[in-house]
């Protein structure tokens, strides 16, 4: 019988209880890893460890638990995140500090406290970062500095850290239809245009599915992806390749 690729792994992963980071659990599970779920809420597919992200405390006991209960940590997964809509003059610096400490700093903090048992087990670190770190949507000023600190960070973890044998890297989804993106259509002034409309400025001519950010976040957890360090890779059906025109 062939072994699954991460039989015996800890992979610890945020925001498992839905969207991109519950297609990442599953599929990492059905491969054979034991998935430790870093989150608010409990979730019952997984082992679940209660966390406000956006409270270093609350991070630093969930790792502390983890190691406690598994004794090692093989891929670290940052993918919870949160997404306000306002421009720089709506921004409040509550909002932005509640985005940077959940996108950014919850991110910085779980790799430092992970780092020591990655640097153990030669692991690896996941970032999902998202398209608006290389380009930006409108009235994303909190989100979209979050998410190119993101990618930042990601790079400078690499660097570092090679030398260890652990890898960094970030995936920066499109389109993807999840809860957060229902709640960004619904928020929209005419909600069915946009819904119908959108898959169109796809070259792929759709919108992603998260199990599709799962199969590439699959690939860079694995030794498939041994030297590959320090990038960004886009899943956006090919969006950020295509230039806009006028309408003619
Ligand atoms: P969802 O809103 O569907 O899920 C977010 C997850 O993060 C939930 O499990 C939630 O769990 C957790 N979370 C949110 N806030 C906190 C907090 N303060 N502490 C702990 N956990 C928290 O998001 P998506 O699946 O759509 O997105 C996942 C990632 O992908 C995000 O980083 C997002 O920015 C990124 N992304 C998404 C895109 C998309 O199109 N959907 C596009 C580009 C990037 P709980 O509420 O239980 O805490």
């Amino acid at each position: 019988m062939v072994e699954k690729p991460f039989t015996n792994k800890i992979i610890v992963i945020t925001g498992a209880t839905r969207g991109i980071g519950l297609a990442c659990a599953m599929r990492l599970q059905k491969e054979g890893a034991i998935i430790c779920a870093i989150q608010r809420g409990n979730s019952k597919l997984f082992d679940s460890f209660g966390c406000d992200l956006s409270n270093e405390q609350d991070c630093h006991k969930s790792i502390n638990e983890i190691i406690e209960k598994y004794a090692r940590i093989d891929v670290l997964i940052n993918n919870a995140g949160i997404m306000h809509e306002s421009s720089i003059q709506d921004t409040s610096l509550e909002n932005w500090n509640q985005t940077l400490a959940v996108n950014l700093t919850a991110p910085f903090l779980l790799a430092k406290f992970c780092m020591p048992f990655l640097i153990k087990s030669k692991g690896c670190i996941i970032n999902i970062g998202s398209i608006e770190g290389i380009g930006a949507n409108p009235n994303h000023t909190a989100y979209c500095s979050s998410k190119a600190g993101l990618h930042g960070l990601t790079r400078a973890i690499a660097i570092d850290h090679g030398k260890d044998g652990v890898r960094c890297n970030a995936v920066a989804p499109g389109w993807i239809d999840t809860e957060l993106n229902e709640e960004f259509i619904n928020s929209m002034p005419d909600s069915e245009h946009f819904r119908n409309n959108i898959g169109n400025i796809h070259p792929l001519n759709r919108t992603g599915k998260a199990d599709e950010v799962a199969s590439l976040v699959s690939w860079l957890a694995s030794s498939e992806s041994s030297f590959v360090t320090g990038q960004v890779y886009t899943v956006d059906g090919g969006r950020m390749a295509k230039i806009s025109l006028p309408k003619s």
